[in-house]
């Protein structure tokens, strides 16, 4: 058979995991539905993306940070007046802003001075850039114009097929996003909750720019956002909930603009409209047989607080490793399930996420009542803190039983006596035992594996009192001890993951 992995989708997600695999060595086809990857909807401002600390970790544990341009901030668009008055928010939840100064780092102890950042902007078509760029390198065979229609499977394979040819893999992936035709061919079931709104992304030339406020404004119908002069996205609550292009005509957005900004703003010019909802579905199994799920094809919510993308490249980083080593025949048995197992509660937490925000956002005097209260408590500093470390993925941990407080957290990016830090130690895909002194053998310990870990021996600036890590290729710890406690777990945790070679 041609291909190990056929993937659905070269939006970011498909790109993502096609690297991944192909890293690790598997024989890759990205089958796209687009002939032409550019959008304006993939490009500023529209286009752009906040990546939050665990997609920013992923990047530099595959050297692919360095390649993107991901600024701090994007310079302000309006007026030397309207950027002295913009308060010095950090991000938003619902709209309401917290507060950089107010952040507590100290409760995030696993995080040291040479940690990524916390946040940064991409736009989305760089991101598919430099991951398409990559994935080329890694010989990943990318076909465009070819949208996935009908799938089969049988107990050892898949066919893909196409309008114009059918193409056999081993396993098929579906990151063909929200309206998956992978989803919907397999027997999957996307379950969740009904939008309540109406969200709009418009350019448009404005008759007269003044009426409209920059940046993010609730009014009694509705929310505004212009990041840019004639930029705006718009919730509409009031109007139905719908997703639908037959809404874009320059009548109907002018009517929302002008219910939802309380003014009589007037479009002159409409020159691009897309809508989106608060629909929320997620798929109760990520694995039907041979075929998988990432991304938005996996689960759908509001993009509000900008988490889907994160959480999708989340799943591909995940997946990755587990599939190749299926693929391989060195994943120990019920690896690929864990896949389901540790990013399903994930998805619904942001799900969930999106839903509270949604709730927040709505014009009513209910909603406004609650909305004062959140955001006295977003002025405080454990609030500050707990929205931030929600909204940057830093808290994130996969439950991976009881044992060390560090097990199933991303692994904090020691900086090592080597010169190296451990994401540049992960680039090459493979799971690092790392030794800080703390384990009797080592070295034997993983023997038998070392196609699948490495083992190395070093001292770090800070060891966080550490004696020993096992990290999987996905920068998760997968066990932990600490200095001078070897509970002699780490045997059973590796045959957990992985069969010994042959
Ligand atoms: C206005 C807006 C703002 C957002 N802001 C943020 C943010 O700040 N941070 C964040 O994390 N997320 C954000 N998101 C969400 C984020 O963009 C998505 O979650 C992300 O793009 C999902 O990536 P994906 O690869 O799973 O799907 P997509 O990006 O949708 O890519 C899917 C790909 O599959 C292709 N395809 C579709 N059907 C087929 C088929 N039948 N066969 C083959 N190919 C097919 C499509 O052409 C596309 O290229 C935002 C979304 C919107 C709408």
């Amino acid at each position: 058979m041609k291909y190990d992995v056929i993937i659905a989708g070269a939006g970011p997600v498909g790109l993502f995991l096609a690297c991944e695999l192909a890293l690790a060595r598997c024989a890759v086809l990205v089958l796209e539905k687009a002939a032409d990857p550019v959008s304006p909807f993939k490009q500023f401002p529209f286009g752009i993306r906040g990546l939050s600390a665990p997609t920013l970790e992923a990047l530099d544990r595959r050297d692919l940070l360095n390649a993107l341009d991901t600024p701090q901030r994007r310079a302000h668009p309006f007026s030397k007046e309207a950027q002295a008055q913009a308060p010095r928010q950090a991000g938003h939840f619902a709209g309401i802003g917290f507060n950089a100064d107010r952040i507590d780092s100290t409760q995030w102890p696993y995080r040291l001075p040479t940690s990524t950042p916390t946040s940064l902007m991409s736009e989305m078509a760089a991101l598919e850039a430099v991951l398409t760029d990559r994935a080329a390198q890694l010989g990943v065979d990318i076909k465009r114009g070819q949208a996935v229609t009908a799938i089969s499977q049988s107990e050892d394979a898949v066919t893909v097929f196409t309008d114009s040819a059918a193409f056999g893999g081993r396993w098929l992936v579906g990151c063909d996003g929200a309206r998956s035709a992978v989803r919907k061919a397999g027997r999957f079931t996307f379950a969740g909750t009904e939008p309540s709104f109406t969200g709009y992304s418009i350019k448009a030339d404005l008759a007269d720019p003044s009426v409209l406020a920059p940046g993010r404004n609730l009014t009694s119908n509705g929310m505004y956002f212009q990041s840019q002069p004639g930029f705006l996205v718009m919730q509409q609550f009031d109007g139905g909930a719908a997703h639908d292009t037959g809404l874009c005509t320059l009548e109907h957005v002018q009517a929302v603009l002008r219910r939802v900004s309380n003014s009589n703003a007037t479009i002159a010019a409409l020159h691009t409209a897309s809508t989106w909802t608060d629909r929320a579905r997620q798929a109760t199994e990520y694995r039907d047989g041979r075929i998988l799920l990432a991304g938005d094809a996996a689960h759908i919510h509001a993009p509000l607080g900008g988490q889907g993308l994160n959480l999708g490249l989340g799943d591909a980083m995940n997946l990755g490793w587990k599939l190749a080593a299926t693929v391989h025949g060195t994943a120990a048995p019920g690896l690929l399930d864990s896949y389901q197992r540790e990013r399903h509660p994930i998805g619904m937490r942001v799900l969930d996420w999106s839903r509270a925000q949604a709730v927040l956002m709505t014009p009513t005097p209910e909603a406004n009542a609650l909305r004062a209260i959140v955001s006295d408590l977003m002025q405080t500093v454990d609030g500050a803190t707990y929205i931030a470390g929600r909204v940057w993925g830093i808290g994130t941990r996969l439950d991976l039983g009881d044992g060390h407080p560090l097990d199933g957290h991303s692994v904090p990016n020691f900086a090592l006596d080597t010169g190296a830090t451990v994401g540049e130690l992960l680039r090459d895909g493979r799971a690092l035992l790392l030794d800080f002194g703390g384990l009797r053998s080592g070295d034997a310990l993983v023997r038998g594996y070392r196609g699948q870990i490495r083992y190395l021996a070093a001292r770090a600036h800070d060891q966080l009192g550490l004696g020993a890590l096992l990290i999987r290729p996905d920068g998760i710890v997968a066990w932990a001890c600490d200095a001078g406690v070897d509970t002699g777990t780490l045997a059973h945790v590796v045959a957990r993951y992985w069969l010994p070679e042959r």
